[in-house]
């Protein structure tokens, strides 16, 4: 399994090799790509494609926001660990790359036939290529009681932002002796571990205070978790007696969460006056992609394993969060990954370029107490049903600590590399 550096390196080399225009495709005028969010996918693709482009295209990014705070990493300032300011990045270095456009606006409908986009603010922008990577939406009828309104008394926090930071203020005001609650979404959903991850960091934020009668209780919708073995390591050694994992079969389900009272009723117990709700819900792919009709049976977008395009579709492409990427897990390593597909792909249409070269793969770290990082990752094939993973590996329950260390060294290094890359 090769490292992030290699990854991140081997991406960028086979992709300038791939995407190398012809001098007569350079002579025609320009094609335009359109992409849709700056986030880990969109700006993984605007920036391969922009590398090696050198201003042969013509490119447009759509994102709304002005700065964007990572997903990935958010849990780290949950737990004490970031600062929320080493995680945020803005979009200054993308828009002065050749041939790039920086829209600050947000998508609002694609008509696919005159390939168009048009844009909240009434404007249309034109595409050869359009490139969707708008995330997840949250689905906020899955929790009864819950609600856009009642995200501020019972944050989510996973979109990254403003919900971070209010939701590490509430877990900062949790009394000694006080009661989380966690509700875990169904599969599929952003970041597998990514519950798991929290829970540790919300225990580790509580520690590092001395309130180690802290409470919190997890209540799942599934029946195992990411790395659950790990994970349920880790607590008792770290956070002995502060983190309970209930599966449904214990839970019985969740019944509704009542924010005025901060409740939390399942088929066993009602969960009363909890100092902290945190609702974490089932997930689409972003309101865009939905509104566009790309969404299959489960809420996110079916593409061609081979291309990531949205099946039936032949000049949008879907990758990240929003698509069904069949084994693979919805990451931010993943979203780069796919990138580099749909990269080839836009330059050998586009530009001439050899065909994509397929090489889908994962990797994603945990970290469960400062220095004590685990990881899960795989290697990934396209298949006419799905991406298939056709290998994969974990962390051992028996590792040292120093390999434990290691491990978070290189998932710092992993954050570095790919944001660098991206945003500055
Ligand atoms: P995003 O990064 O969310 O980007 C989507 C962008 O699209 C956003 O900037 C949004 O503003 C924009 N957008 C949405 N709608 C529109 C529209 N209509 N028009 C224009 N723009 C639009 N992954 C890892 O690899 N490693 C980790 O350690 C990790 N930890 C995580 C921890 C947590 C708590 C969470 C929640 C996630 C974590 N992830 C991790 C997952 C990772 O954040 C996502 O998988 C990744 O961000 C997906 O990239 P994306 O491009 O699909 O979506």
């Amino acid at each position: 399994m090769p490292t992030r550096r290699q990854v991140i390196i081997g991406a960028a080399a086979s992709a300038v090799s791939a995407l190398a225009p012809s001098a007569p495709a350079i002579a025609r005028a320009k094609p335009k790509v359109v992409i849709v969010g700056g986030g880990a996918g969109g700006a993984s693709v605007l920036n391969l494609v922009s590398a090696v482009a050198r201003g042969a295209l013509d490119i447009t990014l759509i994102e709304p926001q002005r700065a964007l705070t990572t997903c990935y990493y958010s849990n780290l300032h949950l737990g004490g660990v970031r600062e929320m300011e080493t995680l945020r990045f803005g979009f200054d270095a993308i828009a002065a790359r050749p041939g790039v456009s920086v829209v600050h606006e947000a998508a609002a409908a694609i008509d696919s036939g005159k390939r168009e986009v048009r844009l909240t603010n009434g404007a249309v922008v034109a595409y050869d290529r359009l490139v969707l990577s708008p995330g997840i939406a949250l689905d906020y009828a899955s929790v009864p009681g819950w609600s856009r309104e009642a995200e501020d008394a019972m944050p989510h926090a996973w979109t990254a932002g403003a919900q971070t930071a209010l939701l590490k203020r509430r877990i900062d005001a949790v009394p000694d002796g006080g009661l989380i609650v966690m509700i875990a979404p169904p599969n599929p959903y952003r970041c597998p571990p990514g519950p798991y991850e929290r829970a540790s960091m919300m225990a580790q934020a509580l520690t590092k205070a001395s309130k180690t009668r802290a409470r919190i209780v997890i209540l799942d919708a599934k029946d195992k978790f990411s790395k659950q073995p790990l994970f349920q390591q880790g607590w008792e050694q770290h956070y002995p007696g502060m983190i309970e994992w209930q599966p449904p079969a214990v839970h019985g389900g969740v019944k509704g969460v009542i924010a005025a009272t901060m409740s939390v009723e399942t088929d066993f117990e009602t969960y009363r006056d909890a100092a902290l709700v945190n609702v974490i819900p089932k997930q689409t792919a972003g309101r865009i992609a939905i509104e566009a009709g790309l969404t299959g049976a489960n809420g996110f977008c079916p593409i061609d394993p081979f291309t990531m395009k949205a099946r039936g579709h032949n000049a949008i492409f879907i990758l990240g969060d929003a698509c069904d990427g069949g084994d693979m897990p919805k990451s931010a390593f993943s979203a780069n990954s796919q990138a580099q597909v749909v990269a080839e792909a836009i330059a050998h249409e586009l530009l001439g370029g050899a065909a994509p070269q397929i090489a889908y793969r994962n990797k994603c770290w945990s970290l469960i107490a400062p220095g004590d990082s685990v990881f899960v990752g795989g290697e990934y094939e396209p298949t006419e049903a799905k991406i298939r993973e056709k290998a994969g590996e974990i962390s051992g329950l028996r590792d040292t600590p120093e390999t434990r260390r290691t491990n978070a060294e290189d998932s710092e290094g992993w954050y570095a590399g790919l944001t660098s890359t991206l945003y500055l």
